[in-house]
């Protein structure tokens, strides 16, 4: 490493006017230097920040924020970098949503009149459908601690769009089957469906939602072989719950208002893709978790007691 000579500088003995101003200048610039570091110290995580990963701000904000996690808390998961996130995070340069951003934002939370999580069934569903659902709200009632109600059926023929194929348009399902009939309790509702859907634009959706108007609607058809005409085996079965009961998190997630994690891998982590769904947890990361425990104030081990229960009973272990 190359320092500079000092030996062509010239260094005055006598204090000069010039040379008092400059101590000055220096102390000043020294004394707001250490205040600022003072409040990096101490200030939560700043509430903005986001870039792609591995940016320098990015990680900086993202630093401040696994400093405030607890090594065994954040053991089962991975930080996300450049290199294990999915498609999502390298096309979409999202926020860095902090705990404290996100008290901040004053995000839905249930109130006593307003605690149930409505799944509402749209369209024909078989019985091993119906099982489907069943499943789903055990899983909801364990993973947000909140009732979770299943709503009786609703047809989908207002909303046919036939553009390509047998699919459904989810922005009619939203405005003209769902927001009518949003229930007075529901905390989050819900629309369940085995069809298709599609939306302006895209060939096809997984779902959609306005999370402000706590409405959404989702297929789980392509989550299973038989949309894809192959058969079903036990294997599939439990795929196809474990992206069930992940949408359910996920979606439920954001109308509490948690946005896309971009700090781990993590159910929370927008996805392009189902092999992006696939490679990502199943459960909130640490972060994530702790808002959900804030928003919802329920008793973090018998949740925690809940899940493992459900996870066993479904072959899900995580
Ligand atoms: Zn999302
Ligand atoms: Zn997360």
């Amino acid at each position: 490493m190359n320092f500079p000579s000092l030996s062509n500088s010239t260094v005055s003995k006598t204090p000069t006017a010039k040379s008092k101003s400059g101590r000055f200048t220096w102390l000043l610039i020294g004394l707001i230097a250490g205040v600022g570091f003072g409040w990096w110290r101490v200030a939560p995580p700043p509430s903005v920040g986001g870039g792609r990963p591995g940016s320098p701000v990015a990680t900086w904000v993202k630093n401040r924020i696994y400093a405030t996690i607890l090594p065994r808390e954040e053991a089962p998961f991975e930080r996300l970098t450049a290199d294990n996130a999915g498609s999502w995070q390298n096309v979409f340069a999202e926020p860095i949503q902090s705990f404290d951003w996100y008290q901040s934002q004053n995000p839905t939370r249930p109130t006593t009149q307003r605690n149930v999580i409505v799944l509402a069934p749209l369209g024909a569903m078989k019985v091993k459908e119906q099982k489907l659902l069943r499943d789903l709200k055990e899983y909801g009632e364990a993973f947000f601690q909140l009732p979770v109600r299943i709503a009786t059926p609703l047809s989908l023929d207002g909303a046919k769009s036939w553009k390509r194929g047998r699919q459904y348009d989810s922005s009619k399902i939203i405005s003209q089957v769902l927001l009518p009939r949003l229930p007075a309790d529901a905390a989050a509702y819900l629309g369940i469906t085995m069809a298709d859907l599609r939306a302006d634009g895209l060939n096809y959706v997984f779902g959609q939602g306005s999370f402000e108007q706590r409405v959404g609607v989702y297929s789980l058809g392509r989550y299973f072989p038989a949309f894809w005409g192959k058969k079903e085996n036990a294997q599939s079965v439990r795929i196809g719950l474990r992206r069930s009961c992940q949408v359910l998190n996920h979606e439920a997630g954001h109308m509490f208002g948690l946005m896309h994690c971009v700090l781990y891998k993590c159910s929370m982590n927008g996805s392009n893709s189902l092999d992006d769904a696939d490679a990502a947890p199943l459960d909130y990361c640490p972060v994530c978790r702790k808002k959900l425990l804030w928003n919802i104030g329920c008793d973090a081990a018998k949740r925690d007691g809940d899940l493992r229960k459900f996870y066993r009973a479904h072959n899900l272990r995580e």
